[in-house]
């Protein structure tokens, strides 16, 4: 989709310091971290969020959620701990509609989250 921001980094139409990719995935710094350790993971494909998954995006679920794991690895926050939270709606604060998993870490995280 030409006017989604992040169908837009994928394309490389605007810039983003990339983490990782793979076939189905990308993972790039936020533009504006809340964490030491602030990623976030997007499928490729455009889906506005996690609701729109259909029965036949389990795996790239399950990949994009394993992308998560690796970039928590090479990023060390492994053993430390860390969150992967995907906002969903406008109650959730959710700001880019094209789903992304935030991978969150490298200092203590609150919880109940705000
Ligand atoms: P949401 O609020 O939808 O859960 O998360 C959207 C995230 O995208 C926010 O954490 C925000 O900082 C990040 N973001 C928004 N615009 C850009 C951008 O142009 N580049 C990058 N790298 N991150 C962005
Ligand atoms: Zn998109």
């Amino acid at each position: 989709m030409n006017d989604c921001l992040f169908c837009r980094i994928v394309a490389g139409s605007i810039p983003a310091k990339l983490v990782y990719e793979d076939d189905q995935a990308v993972a790039f710094e936020d533009i504006n971290p809340q964490a030491p350790v602030h990623v976030l993971v997007i499928p490729r494909r455009h889906i506005p969020s996690v609701a729109e998954f259909g029965s036949a995006d389990a795996g790239l679920l399950g990949q994009l959620v394993q992308a998560c794991v690796k970039i928590a690895r090479n990023k060390g926050i492994a053993e430390s701990g860390y969150r992967i939270v995907t906002n969903t709606g406008p109650q959730a604060g959710q700001s880019v509609l094209h789903v992304h998993l935030h991978v969150l870490g490298g200092r203590h995280l609150a919880w109940p989250p705000g």
